[in-house]
């Protein structure tokens, strides 16, 4: 299985000389696998995907852990949308908002936007994912499970090809880690991990402190990964006030507790 990260950022989008290397899209990753592709989250990286792909005839799931803005606001964008040939499912969970048509419809309305989803010439379709019901996209055997963030989130675990990959992005830990995540992500060969914060910045030592806004830090996905027997850590849904020389100093940080993490970045691609 191939994971390539199409978009790493975190709330906003970032642009600019100290954020070239890390990247400025907000989150997308995409996963290949025996020629099929899954497409996680659809924040500005999933534009950056459609960049690449051109206005082409796709057949692809795009699989949302949650419709805030950083994760869906790419869609619109998306070239492969605009081809009649293209058949795109969205997917996500049902919440008490709605399905993620809702959402999707949500974010293209007058007056915040000319079109609606009805601009698009694809085939699409909509997925409502339930917690604890395992399911099948092509070559990707999929569960997801719910877990701690204002409006809630899925994180996924995807396994391919005799390999796993846990999706953790916005999650909370708080003052202990969350065993649930530690359960259901035990023994992945690869966890995506939220790390938007440092410890020190969590509590308020830096700045206002951050409890409650649904984010992790770089400690609590080590900690993640040395309690869940996790091969390998992609801290990823950085600060979108974190440059590359920050991203780099919490890299090294990671990695001096737990070699297997790196920071997640954009365009590059992770074989496991
Ligand atoms: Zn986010
Ligand atoms: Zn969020």
């Amino acid at each position: 299985m191939k994971v390539r990260f199409q978009g790493v950022r975190g709330s906003i989008p970032v642009s600019g000389p100290a954020f070239a290397r890390t990247g400025g899209n907000t989150t997308c990753v995409v996963l290949e696998h025996e020629g099929e592709r899954l497409v996680l989250d659809g924040g500005t990286g999933l534009a950056s995907l459609g960049q690449d792909l051109g206005c082409t005839a796709i057949d692809t799931t795009v699989l949302f852990t949650h419709v805030h803005w950083d994760h869906i606001q790419g869609v619109p964008f998306f070239a492969p949308l605009f081809h009649p040939g293209s058949r795109i499912t969205f997917a996500g969970a049902r919440t008490q908002w709605g399905g993620i048509e809702d959402s999707l419809r949500g974010q293209m309305r007058p007056p915040q936007f000319p079109v609606g989803l009805d601009a698009f010439a694809a085939q699409l379709g909509f997925l409502d994912v339930d917690a604890g019901h395992p399911f099948e996209i092509g070559p990707f055997r999929i569960e997801a499970a719910e877990m701690t963030h204002p409006n809630g989130v899925f994180v996924y675990r995807i396994d391919a090809g005799g390999k796993r990959v846990v999706f953790a992005t916005d999650v909370e830990h708080g003052e202990a880690i969350d065993a649930r995540l530690i359960e259901f992500a035990s023994g992945a060969d690869l966890i995506i991990h939220d790390a938007q914060y440092t410890r020190r910045e969590y509590q308020g030592e830096v700045g206002p402190a951050r409890r409650g806004w649904g984010h992790s830090t770089w400690e609590d996905a080590v900690e993640v990964c040395t309690l869940g027997g996790i091969e390998r850590l992609a801290l990823f849904h950085h600060d979108p006030t974190r440059d590359d020389a920050g991203v780099q100093a919490i890299e090294e940080a990671a990695r001096s507790r737990f070699s297997g993490a790196f920071a997640a970045r954009e365009s590059e691609v992770v074989v496991l």
